[in-house]
């Protein structure tokens, strides 16, 4: 059982249920059609079904061997990697300015989604990337911007974000990578870095590393932190790729899960020191590096969303085919399919309940990212900074838990069959894991959120959310009180492309008014027939016709290994 992107779903969850459609509807976007949304996201939903998504499983027995300081990336891998690049989907929320398109995060989210669905262990390197595009567009000089953005963007490169040391995970301020000045206005790098998502690989010809180090004159803990930008090569002045800096992968990790992502042991200085370029100011790294992870934060969140979706599409799957014993009142002669017992059925109701609630949290906190960057009042893009702060560690930590929770359940549904690998239902799982870990553990998001979420605004912006929800409640509580004339005003109907119908289970007529039609799109064709031919290099918003993708996977797997070193044996040959 493969994935298919609920994009009907995801189109539903986005519009009403995240606050999008109302931002649509009041102008924040623009001249942004709704035609034009739904088209990305159809497309978005066709490159992770047809492609990446049956990536997944080769990815996972194969692994990313290393080799003399280089990694190999799974069969087909590097191309799809390519396409998707070439499809213009790293850039899709970058600023047009370095050749992105500008799209609202509310647009990528679902996209982000839709990669880490299909496979988590090849959308977590983009979301890197696109982490490492947004510090550099807001903290970079303008000579770094203009050398390395276009790259990262279209991605051509991809970077990477570079925190824990082995004395140094949660308490990122005991970090030791040393920094020297050069006297030239570059910085020399040297010490080590363990766990970095494709630190090394070969989908693209440079990488460029965001790292945190410390120098030498810097204040204790994390107010010496300075960021840098190091490339794997160094750029000439005509943006052709230079000498090998003095970076290397020393190893790549084993694994619970995502066995396609290259996790990299990085050693700096043993020539001297890497060549790096400082991001922002010296000693003010964090607030730079915080700007990468509260994105990263929230695609980890989209990446617990995905494999929820994808472990509930398979669960629901294998529940209509095995058959076994007799249903209550089911014909005799025969075996049921087990989702006709309640206890499978309210599996799968809980699956599919808590992977929509982490949806909409997660598209929730797009929204409201995209409201503090383009709302013309001051005031409202304060309160929108205030509730998307608020959101983040609530997504990242309550999606990425409940995408382990969905995981687990999707073994369960499975019996046996889940628990063997060879249903892939133990993949996700196995994948899962690691969401609540990375991106600042799950402990240390509660942790932000009640001693710095909460206080916001002397605690007015949780305030102001619960009482959103309240409203939102009573809304609920009429529309379904059957003594009640209907639905309160505003309310819409739910989606029709419910996809994940238990078997036999009737879907109440709704009461509510229909959607609005799509709206037309001045000189496109109409939006089914627009999506089906829209695998675009470039969204524009008005009267386009992107040229044809020819996306087709690769797949021959062989089987690889990844040598390592122990944690404990690195900590004690890496003291610097
Ligand atoms: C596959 C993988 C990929 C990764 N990719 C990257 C990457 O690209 N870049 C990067 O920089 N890092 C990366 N990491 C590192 C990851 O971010 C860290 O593992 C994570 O931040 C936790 O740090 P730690 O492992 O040292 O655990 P520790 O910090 O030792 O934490 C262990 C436990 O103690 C708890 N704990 C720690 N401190 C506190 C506290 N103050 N209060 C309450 N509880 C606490 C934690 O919540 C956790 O449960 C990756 C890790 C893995 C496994």
């Amino acid at each position: 059982m493969t994935y298919r992107a609920p994009v009907a779903d995801i189109a539903f969850a986005l519009k009403h249920a995240s606050g999008f459609a109302p931002a649509l509807a009041e102008g924040l976007y623009g001249d942004l059609a709704e035609d034009l949304v739904d088209a990305v996201l159809a497309e978005a939903g066709r490159f992770a079904s047809d492609v990446l998504a049956p990536l997944n499983a080769i990815g996972d027995r194969h692994g990313t061997p290393f080799r003399d300081g280089t990694v190999t990336t799974p069969p087909g891998w590097r191309q799809a990697y390519r396409d998707w690049a070439a499809g213009g989907w790293n850039g899709l929320a970058a600023p047009a300015q370095w050749g992105g398109q500008d799209l609202p995060q509310a647009v990528n989210a679902p996209c982000l989604e839709m990669w880490n669905a299909a496979s988590m262990a090849f959308g977590i390197g983009p979301v890197l990337t696109m982490a490492g595009v947004e510090a550099l567009a807001h903290h970079g000089s303008d000579t770094l911007k203009r050398t390395y953005l276009p790259k990262l963007v279209s991605g051509e490169w991809m970077g990477t974000m570079q925190l824990t040391e082995p004395q140094a995970g949660s308490d990122v301020g005991a970090l030791r990578t040393k920094a020297e000045r050069a006297g030239d206005g570059t910085y020399r790098i040297s010490g080590q870095k363990i766990f970095i998502t494709y630190g090394e690989h070969d989908f693209t010809d440079n990488i460029i590393h965001l790292v945190l180090a410390r120098l030498p004159d810097a204040p204790a803990g994390t107010r010496g932190l300075s960021l840098f930008l190091v490339p794997k090569f160094a750029v000439n002045p005509d943006g052709s790729l230079g000498p090998r800096n003095d970076v290397r992968a020393h190893s790549v990790e084993h694994k619970l899960g995502i066995h396609g992502s290259p996790t990299c042991t990085m050693v700096y200085g043993d020539e001297g020191g890497a060549t790096a370029f400082l991001v922002g100011e010296e000693n003010r790294g964090m607030a730079c590096m915080f700007t990468m992870m509260n994105q990263a934060r929230l695609a980890v969140g989209l990446q617990g969303v995905g494999i929820a979706e994808r472990a509930t599409q398979q669960a629901l799957a294998y529940a209509r085919e095995r058959r076994q014993g007799r249903a209550p009142g089911a014909p005799a002669g025969g075996s049921s399919p087990i989702i006709a017992y309640p206890d499978v059925k309210r599996m799968l109701m809980t699956m599919r309940a808590l992977t929509r609630a982490a949806r909409a949290i997660c598209y929730a906190t797009a929204v409201a990212l995209d409201r503090a960057r383009l709302s013309a009042d001051p005031a409202t893009r304060q309160a929108a900074h205030e509730r998307a702060s608020l959101l983040t560690p609530a997504a990242k930590a309550f999606a990425t838990d409940i995408g382990c929770e969905v995981a687990s359940l999707g073994i369960q549904v499975h019996g046996g069959m889940g628990y063997v690998e060879e249903t892939g239902a133990a993949q996700h799982f196995r994948d899962a894991r690691i969401a609540p870990i990375y991106e600042g553990t799950n402990g240390i998001q509660a942790i932000d959120l009640v001693t710095r979420k909460l206080p916001l605004a002397e605690g007015a912006t949780v305030k102001a959310y619960l009482g959103e929800l309240r409203r939102i409640l009573a809304t609920v509580d009429a529309a379904n009180d059957p003594a009640s004339a209907g639905p309160a005003p505003g309310w819409e109907k739910p989606s029709t492309a419910w996809s994940g119908r238990p078997n036999g289970c009737r879907r109440a007529r709704s009461r509510t008014k229909p959607l609005p039609a799509p709206r037309p799109i001045c000189g496109c064709s109409p939006p089914r027939r627009a999506a089906r031919s829209w695998p675009r290099r470039r969204w524009r918003r008005r009267g386009c016709r992107p040229r044809q993708a020819r996306i087709r996977p690769r797949a021959s797997p062989s089987p690889g290994s990844s040598p390592s070193i122990s944690r404990s044996r690195r900590a004690a040959s890496s003291a610097p």
